[in-house]
């Protein structure tokens, strides 16, 4: 590695909310960055102001806080590069634009897009469907290569409308080193004549990247495989300016869950799973929920995304953000397009959820539930049965019955095991309970085993009953340790209520 201090950059533009692959690509740079001592920069590329959508920016630095992966350096941040968004620099183009011109790496062209609509519908018509502003083609187009210098002159003096364009040469390879893919060669006849700078005094998305990355002392530019196709223009607009070239590395796509489509917000719709990190909402009031608002913690999406390209080379695969600074590596990171898999994103979730303090657990129960019960009691609830849930609201779907009394009772239970002498067992079994001199886990369950020998009956001919009556399910947490917990009173209560019930019910008989 070169001896060039590590900074890296996000750059995303304001075009609306971050989708994960957008946040896979931040946290490749977050922890490339951290890994090497280096520094992570946000820059918001918004030269394209017909794209931009307002609040965008906000969400990206919100979504990017929520996930933990914070830069710094960037919008609201500070730096010693900044400012760290494009139209806030917009000044500072147009002379390297002028200076590729004054070079002859560039030229200004002057043809309007009727113009450029003409040549392409002719070429269509003559059985060339993919016409392009090239080395070719610009000779007969009006720009400062066919023109005279007096009459390129005149018309900038008159102002004419004009863009600058990158003069592509002819039949040459641009190779670069691909720190994922390796050797990349590209010949200039494939690259177009590219818009640097345009009519409308920004310059395009091309120039103001390679311009910011130089100027903020860019080493390695990591971003999504979209922007490979562009990388040799990069190259070449670096060695137009005589500046050193950063590092590359196009990280692989995210691809649909199903196929081998690229991973889009459509997929999310149609197979159920959220596709931003927090939820957006549209000019027009729709909204998309995010992954915050669907349950998922940020370390468990985050751990999640690492995977989505990465590996560790271990079979390990639960990693804290720290665990991913010093494991991740670009060496490991693969060419290949990676597979969304909505099944192992909650299986993420799960452990991080199982791992979790129960007293975190239950502050963010109690938060989800109005702050309506005592958190002490949350506590045990969710040490109960968080290894029955994947999100918080399933500790309540799961456990609420600790909290409240029963109101439905399972039918399936009632049909199965509610018959002959239940409702005579079950009172014994209470009148048991009401004589306990303890009632701990261990002496309800010393208590439950006497009171199995005394009745010759085996578990599953008591322990369903007694279940259904405490809780109205058919299946849940240890019997003895739910007693414990709801106490002798309460038990007593829901047991004399539960066979009230079933009486009510007639199914005794
Ligand atoms: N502004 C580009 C985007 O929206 C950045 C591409 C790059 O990282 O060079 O993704």
């Amino acid at each position: 590695m070169s001896s060039r201090p590590v900074r890296v950059r996000f750059a995303p533009s304001p075009t609306g909310p971050l989708h994960m692959g957008g946040v896979r690509t931040a946290l490749y740079n977050y922890l490339f960055a951290k890994k090497n001592n280096g520094t992570f920069v946000v820059r918001i590329e918004d030269t394209d102001q017909s794209r931009f959508v307002p609040g965008a920016q906000e969400y990206i630095m919100d979504s990017l806080k929520w996930c933990g992966i914070m830069p710094t350096e960037g919008p609201g941040l500070g730096g010693d590069f900044g400012p760290y968004v494009q139209s806030e620099r917009q000044a500072m183009y147009g002379p390297y634009a002028e200076e590729l011109v004054e070079k002859e790496k560039a030229y200004y062209a002057f043809d309007s897009s009727e113009d450029l609509t003409r040549m392409r519908d002719q070429a269509k018509e003559m059985g060339m469907p993919n016409w392009q502003y090239n080395c070719v083609t610009r000779g007969s187009m009006q720009n400062s290569t066919s023109l005279s210098s007096d009459e390129v002159a005149k018309r900038i003096k008159a102002g004419a409308p004009y863009v600058i364009r990158m003069k592509m040469p002819r039949n040459e390879d641009v190779r670069f080193h691909d720190e994922i893919r390796g050797w990349v060669v590209v010949n200039t006849n494939n690259i177009d004549d590219k818009v640097l700078f345009k009519s409308d005094g920004m310059p395009t998305y091309h120039l103001a990247n390679i311009i910011d990355d130089h100027a903020m002392e860019i080493s390695h530019v990591i971003r999504g495989e979209e922007w490979l196709p562009s990388a040799p223009l990069h190259v070449m607009l670096y060695e137009a300016f005589g500046w050193d070239t950063p590092k590359f590395a196009h990280l692989p796509l995210l691809l649909k869950p199903d196929g081998n489509g690229k991973l889009s917000k459509r997929d999310g719709d149609r197979l159920g799973f959220p596709v931003f990190p927090t939820s957006w909402t549209t000019v027009e009031g729709d909204v998309f929920s995010g992954y915050r608002e669907n349950g998922y913690s940020p370390e468990a999406f985050i751990n999640m995304l690492a995977f989505l390209g990465w590996n560790p080379g271990t079979t390990q695969e639960i990693f804290s953000l720290e665990d991913l600074n010093s494991a991740f590596s670009l060496e490991r990171v693969s060419k290949a397009g990676a597979k969304f898999d909505p099944d192992k994103t909650r299986w993420f979730q799960q452990q991080y959820l199982r791992a979790t303090d129960d007293s975190v657990l239950a502050e963010e129960l109690s938060l989800f539930l109005g702050n309506k019960y005592p958190v002490n009691s949350l506590i045990t609830v969710c040490a109960l049965v968080k290894e029955r849930a994947t999100f918080i609201e399933d500790i309540w779907t799961e456990g609420s019955f600790l909290m409240e009394r029963p109101v439905e009772f399972d039918e399936k239970t009632i049909r199965k095991k509610w018959k002959g002498n239940a409702a005579e067992l079950m009172n014994a079994w209470s009148n048991k309970l009401t004589g306990a001199s303890s009632f701990s886990t261990e002496s309800i369950e010393l208590l439950f085993k006497a009171f199995l020998t005394e009745k010759e009956l085996g578990i599953g001919a008591v322990l369903p009953l007694f279940r259904l009556l405490l809780t109205g399910r058919g299946m849940g947490p240890n019997m003895f340790d739910v007693s414990a917990f709801l106490g002798k009173d309460e038990c007593v209560e829901r047991l004399r209520a539960g066979l009230a019930k079933m009486a009510e019910l007639n199914t005794g008989e």
